[in-house]
């Protein structure tokens, strides 16, 4: 019996396992997903033919990330839907680019609960994330050259990439980090996490306000397994996070909006060749890429909304054929009509539901997009010639794959949340969520590590319980 069970060892899974099990907590951790390397939840970079940027990447990313069913509610503009979970075990933390800004909250009353919540913990997911700036750190070099270059750059702050990237022992390679780097079986003190593969957890069963137990199923030999726990974490994405409190008979409505605030970060995207003046200098500086992480840098234009992010394609960085990527991201605004349907579409063979994704309410006024989606091209155009069939557009929502919200950690001035400001749930003693389902508010940033820092947050939370627990001895046992 574990002290612990944690169901999904993505990201958020990963983080918050590693921190309990070096506090000396039993943790189960478990994960529905297929192995795609040697190691647990090891990162395709890894594989030098896989390094980011390359087409059989690409491939792979594509083919693990699975669509989730969507509505497309008529609006004056449609806009089609991409949202996707990820079948791979470690989930979209094996496939994600490492990128690791902290987040920005827009209004004042998030700003508080981002003081308080995720801000302390981000210096900790940094040093375990291993963030530090991209080696390709050329923009003091070329950014005074790129404005003079390029009349539409001219205001344009440029800064560093932040990289979530691990080190290779008694080697200066780099790579992104994944859950196999936070769950290392070569790390002694993390030899308390007993990992399950191919365990798809089916049902939290509860009474009386407590989580007793997870059901999962062992999918290689078909047996139904109780995992009884002093606590659980469920961190299965911000997509089935959902679908299993819903399926352990959970259901949302406005007090406790599960599946609800479902948002993502608008994005466009465009794919030019850089034959601009400016376009080819900036890709001389960044490349060729020397490691399996990308090369490329942040552009922020200051008043607006949206950020820019600029990325060398691997290959012939040092001619004028080199190949910029250029994402645009900008604010996703929550809203309760946004919301994930369980009830819709038949359930899976294992009881869980299938989320519908449903969004009749834009992420971002069309103001907003339609400047980003006019700076985009702007960008684009000084830097070089779009690639045939990768004009600069909008991409359909959800296809940033930075998915948020949807058990929301309530906090003054915001409304009411599933969780609370430690990530538990509503009405339960000992019942976590991790993950950036839990990300509240408005933001344009990338989420992984704002979700390192609200997992070691809801970590630290669960250790304060434990040990309270064991000094005054009150309440039911620990482990039941
Ligand atoms: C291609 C790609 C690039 C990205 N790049 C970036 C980036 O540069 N920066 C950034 O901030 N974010 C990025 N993201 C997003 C980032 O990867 C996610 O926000 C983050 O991984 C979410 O963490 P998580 O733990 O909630 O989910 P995941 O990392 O997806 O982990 C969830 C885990 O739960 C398991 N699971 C699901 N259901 C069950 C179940 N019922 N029982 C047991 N296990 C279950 C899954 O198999 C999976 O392993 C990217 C995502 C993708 C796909």
């Amino acid at each position: 019996m574990a002290d612990v069970v944690v169901a999904g060892a993505g990201l958020a899974g990963s983080v918050v396992a590693h921190l309990l099990a070096r506090r000396k907590l039993d943790v189960v951790l478990l994960d529905a997903g297929v192995r795609i390397s040697a190691a647990f939840g090891q990162h395709l970079s890894h594989d030098p033919r896989l390094a980011f940027g390359t087409v059989m990447r690409e491939r792979i990313v594509q083919a693990l990330c699975l669509p989730v069913q969507a509505v497309d509610v008529p609006r004056a503009t449609p806009t089609p839907l991409s949202f996707s979970t990820c079948a791979v075990g470690g989930g979209a933390a094996t496939l994600w680019t490492g990128i690791s800004e902290r987040s920005d909250p827009h209004d004042e009353a998030a700003q508080r609960f981002h003081a308080r919540c995720i801000e302390p913990y981000y210096a900790e997911a940094e040093a375990l994330l291993g963030v530090e700036p991209s080696p390709d750190d050329v923009v003091g070099r070329v950014a005074p050259r790129l404005r003079d270059a390029a009349p539409e750059l001219r205001d344009a702050q440029f800064v560093p990439l932040r990289i979530a990237a691990s080190r290779e022992p008694n080697s200066p390679r780099r790579w992104i980090t994944g859950p196999a780097d936070l769950l290392a079986p070569s790390d002694p003190q993390c030899g308390g996490v007993t990992l399950l593969e191919r365990h798809v957890a089916t049902r939290i069963e509860h009474h009386a306000g407590r989580a007793t137990a997870l059901a999962c199923v062992d999918v290689v030999r078909g047996a139904e397994i109780r995992l009884a726990a002093g606590a659980i974490i469920v961190a299965a994405d911000p997509i089935r996070s959902p679908a299993l409190l819903f399926a352990s008979g959970l259901r949302g409505d406005v007090a406790f909006p599960l599946g609800m605030y479902l948002s993502d970060h608008p994005m466009a995207f465009a794919k030019i060749q850089a034959t601009s003046a400016a376009g080819s200098f900036l890709s001389k500086a960044l490349g060729p890429p020397r490691e399996s992480i990308p090369a490329g840098l942040r552009l922020l234009r200051p008043g607006c909304e949206h950020h820019g992010l600029v990325l060398l394609e691997p290959g012939a960085s040092d001619t004028a054929a080199a190949t910029l990527r250029l994402y645009w991201y900008t604010t996703g605004y929550p809203t309760e009509t946004n919301h994930l349907d369980f009830a819709a579409l038949p359930a899976d063979e294992y009881g869980l539901p299938t989320p519908l994704a449903c969004l009749p309410t834009p992420l971002a006024p069309q103001e907003t997009l339609g400047d980003m989606s006019t700076d985009l091209a702007a960008a684009a155009k000084a830097l070089g010639e779009p690639l045939r069939g990768w004009q600069p557009r909008m991409m359909p929502v959800g296809s940033a794959r930075h998915t948020f919200g949807t058990l929301r950690s309530a906090f003054a001035g915001s409304g009411p949340g599933v969780t609370d400001e430690c990530g538990r749930v509503n009405g339960f003693s000992n019942l976590y969520v991790a993950g950036p389902a839990r990300i509240p508010y408005a933001n344009s940033s990338y989420p992984a590590l704002a979700a390192a820092a609200l997992a070691i947050q809801t970590g630290n939370c669960i250790l304060s319980a434990h040990a309270a627990h064991h000094t005054t001895r009150q309440g039911p046992a620990w482990k039941p």
